[in-house]
């Protein structure tokens, strides 16, 4: 068994662990490590690469303050843009050295004031500091349909799309109208010979207003990087204010819904199909749909949207429930991901041999969305709570990032071994935080990816992101315990 000590291993290479390497290094950090078990950095743009895959929030805004990038090409950049801006980092910042791929983590036990960090092929990583940035939404969630194993086409997750698919001429199933559906729906329809959207619960979509930036734009976000950054906070704060939906029964919500409503009468004439795709859950509850094609791309004549729930998969093809078999050459799952199963999947034990599994068995959570108590020097990016309806996760992952470093900071300052959040602090702020959330759209009541079995929502923040910047910047030393080096915790 190989053994390497390093002050801080970052588990997953995707935005958050590259934001927190950067931040490391920025600040004199300098002994780190970032294990990732793909061959390459990326995350979900690495994984994700099925056709029209994009993001919904705009480029400009979905880039980290610290890295502009004026030559985004289009309000909202095709997700190999992205794949490029995050390889970019990786070169502009020098974190080649720091990046250890194909290293599947598989342990991470806290033993005697140390991390053990161990990886499939037996090296072991000793470390003072693990931060996850393993990503919530990672692991693919592929429904289990009857006679699933007897279909002789090609059944693909839009998250292992395989590069030389080419669906030209085919007949196509897209399973599932979430944020992944309504982006490969129209990037394929009008290569395909039939394209059949089998939608079980209708989603509220809203306008994307995507446009390609001019070399003229370009050059002048180039030129003058005040520009650029004006630009994003002006996108910032229409996000913001327009996040005002997130409040139950608030005039923003109405205000968004209703514009949902105008959209879909303007986008589809045909009375049958817009009572199909009118929601009956309030806008919000599950996530937005940003699409400008989307409804479009519903009326075309080779496209059809069944919504009678599927029986049964067949050799050639599926069948719904009270309908006849109806043939497909290529079944693609867009159904989504088992949010937080990769946090789950790596064995993490704290304190005492205090298993991560069983701490989140009844309810995932984390103190201030970063840290759980009884894992020491434990912090996650993304964690449970930090997650966005309404605006740009970076700005969440930059002020998770700059967190971490703070604490870091007080640990060394003070001759600090350790810290971790007390039992009772995570309580009042868990408390506080499924108080707020009954105020909000993300309540529950939906069905929602993000909600648990008993409709606890575990992955949304329900408030403003200035106002998660100033919960991340206030936080009291008190609610911690810190320890030196050798002290018994109490
Ligand atoms: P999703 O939002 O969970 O949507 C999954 C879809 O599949 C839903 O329409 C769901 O229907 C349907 N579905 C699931 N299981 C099914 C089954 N057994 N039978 C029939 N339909 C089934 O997944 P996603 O679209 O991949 O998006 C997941 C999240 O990833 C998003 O919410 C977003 O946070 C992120 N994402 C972001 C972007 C971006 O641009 N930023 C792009 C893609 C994904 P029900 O609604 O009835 O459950």
């Amino acid at each position: 068994m190989s053994r390497h000590e390093v002050r801080v291993a970052i588990l997953g290479a995707g935005m958050s662990g590259v934001c927190m390497a950067i931040q490391l290094k920025k600040r004199g950090y300098d002994s780190f490590v970032l294990l990732e078990k793909a061959g390459k950095v990326g995350g979900t743009w690495r994984e994700n690469t099925y056709p029209g895959v994009a993001c919904d929030v705009p480029s400009h805004l979905y880039s980290f303050s610290f890295a502009l990038n004026p030559q985004w090409t289009r309000m909202y950049s095709p997700g190999s843009e992205i794949q490029q801006y995050i390889e970019d980092l990786v070169s502009r910042y020098d974190l080649g050295s720091h990046i250890k791929c194909n290293s599947t983590v598989v342990r991470a036990s806290y033993v005697g004031n140390a991390w053990h960090v161990d990886l499939e092929d037996g090296t072991r990583y000793v470390t003072q500091v693990v931060v996850s940035a393993l990503g919530g939404l990672h692991i693919p969630s592929i429904p289990n349909f009857a006679g699933m194993s007897d279909f002789g086409g090609e059944f693909i997750h839009t998250a292992q799309w395989p590069s030389a698919l080419d669906v030209k001429g085919k007949r196509v199933a897209v399973i599932g109208t979430g944020a992944s559906g309504v982006q490969i729906a129209p990037a394929i329809a009008d290569q395909v010979a039939q394209l059949t959207v089998f939608q079980r619960t209708p989603a509220w979509v809203v306008p994307r207003g995507d446009f390609a930036f001019s070399n003229k734009a370009q050059e002048k976000f180039s030129t003058w990087p005040g520009l650029c950054r004006f630009y994003r906070w002006f996108i910032f704060w229409l996000l913001e204010i327009r996040g005002g939906f997130i409040k139950r029964d608030s005039r923003r919500n109405q205000w968004l819904e209703s514009t949902a409503r105008e959209f879909l009468l303007k986008s589809v004439a045909d009375d049958e199909l817009r009572q199909k795709l009118t929601p009956s859950f309030p806008i919000g509850c599950k996530r937005v749909l940003v699409s400008d094609d989307y409804y479009a791309t519903l009326m075309r004549p080779n496209v059809d949207v069944e919504t009678r729930p599927i029986g049964r998969i067949y050799e050639k093809g599926i069948q719904v429930e009270g309908g006849a078999m109806r043939e497909f050459d290529v079944i693609v799952a867009a159904t989504g991901f088992q949010p937080f199963v990769v946090n789950r999947s790596i064995d993490i034990s704290g304190r005492n041999g205090c298993n991560l599994n069983e701490v989140w068995q009844e309810r995932i959570s984390a103190h201030r969305t970063v840290m759980v108590p009884g894992f020491p020097n434990l912090f996650f990016l993304l964690g449970p709570n930090s997650g966005l309806g309404h605006n740009s996760v970076l700005f969440m992952i930059e002020s998770q990032a700059r967190f971490i470093i703070r604490v870091l900071r007080t640990l060394r300052r003070a001759g600090l071994s350790t810290v971790e959040p007390r039992a009772e602090a995570n309580e009042a702020f868990n408390c506080q935080l499924a108080t707020d959330l009954e105020n909000t759209v993300y309540g529950g009541g939906c069905g929602a990816w993000h909600t648990d079995s008993n409709d606890h929502n575990f992955t949304l923040w329900p408030h403003s992101t200035i106002r998660y910047y100033l919960t991340m910047r206030g936080f009291d030393p008190n609610e911690f315990l810190w320890q030196r080096s050798g002290a018994s915790s109490g």
